[in-house]
Formats: structure tokens, C-alpha cells, sequence
């Protein structure tokens, strides 16, 4: 089969390679759609320590079963599914205590070790896959990832219905995470980007309160956000997006910034004004939450993937990506 190899950063090679091994406890994956992550980039520029390389890339996607391990139970052939790319151990002591996503063997599919979805087929532990609905399709279920790491940071967040959100970044996941605001019955969505284009899509999605800085979008909120939830990776963004939160307020790390960066806050504000500071990392229990939310039609599928190539064109995706061209970028192995 064909599929995207990262031999070693900055190594990527569209390739022929040997089909998948089905075992026992596996579903074989014919890939639909397969979205282009951040991540994405940071394993082919090397910047993501937990890969080990070579590795078939890809985390976000969606197919048609078209083989299944004797051991399967509840996954049938010609079904449509998502995959959970989460592979955490079930053993250490986070595992143990509820908290899969900071495993001490952590991996995941198209991440770590385990081969991904840029590839005209995927095995993967039956546990992982989840049936789409027939709202959803393989669009869709390529978003379900993505959006999961979203609803995994509300779920730590806690929001409460009439609150005030800020949103520092209008990429797909500050769009997926203003999205699932709305959705929380959020009484004002503010987005703040610099890109002028990307507060365009914002607009188009129904978000009026856009800006290029909180000055911007302040006025909507004269005390401060409830929840300010930085989605851009960058550091200086932070200092700046924690000056938007109200007292007693709660700022959410969303994006990834670069691992030892440090950044200054005013730590008397921390204390005096109650301020919560949390971070959320990628997927826990979840998976299933995101695909309802998405079947419920909080996330607009056709708005946020502006782009489908096929996989012989994934340098191109990949530079669309890097362009911030568009908004979710996918790539279609086996259309
Ligand atoms: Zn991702
Ligand atoms: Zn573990």
C-alpha cells in the first residue's frame, strides 16, 4: 500500500510499503480522510521528542472497516468509524488513576510508534475505533480528534452556561474551541487573531466579537472573560491572553507552545484576583463526547475543512499548513 513515511525529520517520503498486520484484537482501516495536525509538523521537523522514527504519520482520521482480527467483537466489515488514536498503557500509575493522557508509556497512533493514518490502510486495537453515525461523515470523522482534545480542555475547564469566552487564536482549533463555547451556551464568543483572513472564517462561522488585540474585542466584556483559552502555541501570547481574564476567572493552555519557554506573569494579580491557570493535553475519554457533539452539528464540518487532497499531494497539504492557508487541511489516501 501507499503511505506517508517520516524517516527521520525532515525526511518525508510517499512510499510503498508493506500492508498493515492485523492482530487478533485488531480492525484494518481502508482511510477516507485524514486531517493534517500541528503535530504533524513538529514530527516531521523534529520537534516532537515521543516519536520514534520511521513512522507512518497521521492521527486524525476516519474509514471503512474491510478486515477485523478474530478476537473482534463489536466492529463489522463495511462499517464507517473514527479512531481514538490514544494507546496509553492501562497500567502506570496515571493509567491507574483515570488520567490515560499522561501516561508514563504514552503513545498513540501516527504519533509515537504505532503507524498512522497517512496511509491507504491502518490496524488498530478494536478499542479504539467508535461507529459514525450517518450524520456523520468521513470529513466529519476526521474532526472528531481534534475536536476531542477540545472538549477534553472543557472538561477541565468547567464552564458554566452564560459565561464570557475569550479566544486567542482563530486556527482550526481556536475555531473548534470558540465552536464548542457556543455550544456551552456561551453568552460572548471573542476571537483574537492577527491574521485578517482567519478572522474572516471567524466571521463567516457567526462570530462577530473579532479582533487583532483584546482592546479590540474588550468592550464586550469590561471586567474581563470568564475563560480565556490560548489556542495559538506561542508564549508571548499567553503573557498577553492572561490580562484578559476577570477576577476569579480561568485561563485554559490550549495550543503547544515550545517545550522551555518561559513565560512572566503578574503573579500579585494570580493571588489577588483569583485566578485559575490550567492546561489540557490531548485526548481523554473524550472521543465519544466529541462525536456526539459533532453528530449534534456544534462543529460546521464543510466551514472547517477547506481543503481535501489526495495523498500522492501531501507536501502540498503540508505546505498549505505551514502557509496557514485555509483552515483544516485533509488528505484523502483511499477516497
Ligand atoms: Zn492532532
Ligand atoms: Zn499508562
Amino acid at each position: 500500500m501507499k503511505a506517508v513515511v517520516v524517516h527521520k525529520p525532515r525526511d518525508v517520503r510517499i512510499e510503498e510499503v508493506p500492508d498493515p498486520r492485523v492482530g487478533p484484537k485488531d480492525v484494518l482501516i481502508s482511510v477516507r480522510a485524514c486531517g493534517i495536525c500541528g503535530t504533524d509538523i513538529h514530527i516531521i521537523d523534529g520537534e516532537f521528542p515521543p516519536t520514534q522514527y520511521p513512522i507512518i504519520i497521521g492521527h486524525e482520521f476516519g474509514g471503512e472497516v474491510i478486515g477485523i482480527g478474530e478476537e473482534v467483537i463489536d466492529v463489522e466489515i463495511g462499517q464507517r468509524v473514527g479512531v481514538d488514536p490514544t494507546l496509553n498503557c492501562g497500567e502506570c500509575y496515571f493509567c491507574q488513576r483515570g488520567q490515560g493522557n499522561l501516561c508514563e508509556r504514552w503513545n498513540a497512533v501516527g504519533v509515537g510508534s504505532h503507524p498512522g493514518g497517512f496511509a491507504e490502510c491502518v490496524a488498530v486495537p478494536e478499542r479504539c475505533v467508535y461507529a459514525l453515525p450517518d450524520t456523520v461523515d468521513y470529513k466529519g470523522a476526521a474532526l472528531i480528534e481534534p475536536v476531542s482534545c477540545v472538549v477534553h480542555g472543557f472538561h477541565l475547564l468547567q464552564p458554566r452556561v452564560g459565561d464570557r469566552y475569550a479566544i486567542y487564536g482563530a486556527g482550526p482549533m481556536g475555531l473548534q474551541n470558540a465552536l464548542l463555547a457556543r455550544f456551552n451556551g456561551a453568552r460572548t464568543v471573542a476571537i483574537i487573531d492577527i491574521n485578517p483572513r482567519r478572522l474572516d472564517i471567524a466571521r463567516e462561522l457567526g462570530f462577530d466579537v473579532v479582533g487583532t488585540s483584546l482592546d479590540e474585542v474588550r468592550h464586550v466584556a469590561t471586567r474581563g472573560f470568564d475563560n480565556v483559552i490560548e489556542a495559538t502555541g506561542r508564549t508571548k501570547v499567553a503573557e498577553l491572553a492572561i490580562e484578559a481574564v476577570i477576577s476569579r476567572g480561568t485561563f485554559l493552555q490550549s495550543g503547544v507552545c515550545p517545550p522551555g519557554e518561559k513565560a512572566a506573569f503578574d503573579m500579585f494579580r494570580i493571588y489577588n484576583q483569583e485566578i485559575r491557570i490550567i492546561g489540557s493535553m490531548a485526548v481523554l475519554n473524550s472521543y465519544g463526547p466529541a462525536l456526539d457533539v459533532i453528530a449534534a452539528g456544534a462543529i460546521d464540518v464543510d466551514k472547517m475543512v477547506t481543503h481535501t487532497l489526495p495523498l500522492d499531494r501531501f507536501d502540498e497539504a503540508v505546505d498549505f499548513v505551514r502557509r496557514g492557508e485555509g483552515l483544516k487541511i485533509q488528505v484523502a489516501p483511499s477516497a
